[in-house]
């Protein structure tokens, strides 16, 4: 059977701002859908970036010039520091000589860099353009074109400037997935599996139990786990739009995981190895104050995801460094998400900093002797 007949739209509802939904759909049917959408026909800028670009622009601007739109693409470079004020500045550039108006739809195609920068332009291009977001990193449909999160990094930090911004829709094809990188894919399992620890045992039980099919990409297997994965993800944004409450879970790994990002230098460890080794972190934490806390088994499935590179040479001292400069940063409280039981994660303030340092320290040991 055709695995996307299979996969029921998910619908997103931000309250106060509209709803969409989210389509696992080949890019074919991304005409279709702006259709559906209320997309005016006419100019689209698409935005991608030099890897995905190659692979899938030309195939996404035919389609949409066959049913009558006027494609234009920028590629900008692949990775993490086309997360920039000078990329954002680029796509300014190119739609405003272009010509656009209010009512262009900007169609980020990429992962989450992609679309955090293009979202970012979209929101603030004319005060606001209509978005699309076509992931094709398994991150992206699984987690960052989910909830309407945009933005560009700054010295000071990652994401610090930006803003939310809904999509008209969200069209994840599977497909793309076949030709991500293992590296790109074994990173995008860490979100998954964060999203299993922090709402659902049941999807942790198909995740333990499908494994070996998830290593090997089987398209049925795939299939499912994208759409639940995505469905927890909307559940969850649907209900706090804002991060004023439980939309922070979706944080679990990341306080320690932007800290080893930072330290190591952006792009030496993926973002989803950084939120591996942090919600290992996390759950050594979780366990001191927490000691009835199944680790074990939470640890077993989140060590599956390799790491490419030695953590050797991060020092524990400039990671809580790091940690406790963001919360100056951000004026606030260092806060951790921790795990009080098995598929369930809350917002913990009054973490000890000496059982922080424990924490941290256990996993660079560790991973040191493995
Ligand atoms: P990415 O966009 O850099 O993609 C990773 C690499 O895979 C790139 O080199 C890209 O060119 C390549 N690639 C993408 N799709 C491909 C495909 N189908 N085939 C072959 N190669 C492909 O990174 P990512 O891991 O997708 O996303 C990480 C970013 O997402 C980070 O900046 C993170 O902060 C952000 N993020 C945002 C949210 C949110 O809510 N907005 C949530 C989680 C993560």
């Amino acid at each position: 059977m055709d695995v996307y007949s299979t996969l029921t739209p998910i619908k997103i509802d931000p309250g106060q701002d509209h709803s969409y939904f989210y389509h696992i759909r080949p890019l074919f049917d991304v005409p279709a859908l702006m259709a559906d959408s209320g997309l005016r026909q006419g100019k689209c800028l698409i935005v991608s970036d030099q890897s995905v670009g190659t692979l899938y622009g030309r195939q996404l601007e035919n389609v949409l010039a066959s049913k009558g739109w006027d494609p234009k693409r920028i590629d900008l470079p692949a990775g993490e520091p086309s997360k920039s004020y000078a990329c954002l500045h680029d796509i300014y550039d190119t739609a405003l000589s272009w010509g656009i108006d209010r009512r262009t739809p900007v169609i980020a195609l990429g992962g989450g860099v992609v679309g955090d920068l293009a979202g970012f332009a979209a929101a603030t291009l004319l005060r606001g353009l209509p978005l699309v977001q076509l992931p094709t990193t398994l991150i992206a449909q699984v987690d960052s074109a989910l909830g309407g999160k945009t933005g560009i990094n700054h010295e000071a930090g990652k994401n610090l400037i930006g803003s939310f911004h809904q999509p008209a829709f969200v069209c994840a094809d599977l497909d793309s997935l076949t030709t991500l990188p293992q590296r790109e894919w074994t990173s995008g399992l860490a979100e998954v599996v964060k999203h299993a620890l922090i709402a659902d045992t049941t999807f942790l039980d198909f995740l333990e139990l499908n494994w070996p099919s998830i290593l090997l990409r089987n398209p049925a297997v795939i299939g499912q786990m994208v759409h639940k994965a995505a469905a927890i993800k909307a559940a969850v944004v649907s209900e706090d739009v804002k991060e004023a409450g439980i939309r922070a879970i979706l944080n679990f790994g990341h306080t320690f995981g932007h800290a080893i990002e930072r330290i190591a230098g952006y792009g030496h460890f993926t973002h989803g190895e950084a939120v591996a080794v942090g919600m290992r972190m996390a759950l050594r934490l979780s366990k001191h104050l927490h000691p009835a806390l199944d680790i074990e088994r939470c640890d077993a499935i989140v060590k599956q995801i390799p790491l490419y590179h030695s953590l050797t040479h991060l020092s524990v001292n400039d990671l809580i460094e790091s940690m406790y400069a963001d919360k100056k940063t951000l004026a606030g409280s260092l806060r951790f998400i921790l795990l009080d039981r098995v598929g369930h994660a809350y917002v913990e303030i009054n973490a000890d900093t000496a059982q922080v340092r424990t924490a941290i320290d256990d996993i660079i040991h560790v991973l040191d002797h493995s």
